[in-house]
């Protein structure tokens, strides 16, 4: 939009380098995992990539988890599903 090249980040699921808006963030604060739609939280981050495949894919392997370094709640694989249902503005 402005013109700045947005910074690449790597899916977790199938690890290739995207712009990030191309990308859900998840993020974990004080130990709770959360979608961070805002990309702007202050945490440890770990992305991926705005389709089913992936989402999935990350499910399956728990890459959030490794990610993350922690354990990631049912919750937030659920909660990018619905971002990505919602069309996620
Ligand atoms: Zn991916």
């Amino acid at each position: 939009m402005n013109g700045k090249p947005l910074p690449l980040r790597k899916c977790v699921a199938c690890n290739q380098m995207l712009p990030k808006d191309q990308l859900f963030r998840v993020v974990r604060i004080d130990g709770q995992a959360q979608v961070d739609l805002s990309y702007k939280a202050q945490g440890r981050g770990a992305y991926v990539c705005k389709n089913v495949d992936c989402i999935a894919l990350a499910e399956k392997k728990r890459s959030f988890n490794r990610a993350l370094k922690g354990t990631i709640s049912e919750e937030v694989i659920n909660k990018l599903k619905m971002e990505l249902e919602n069309g996620s503005r």
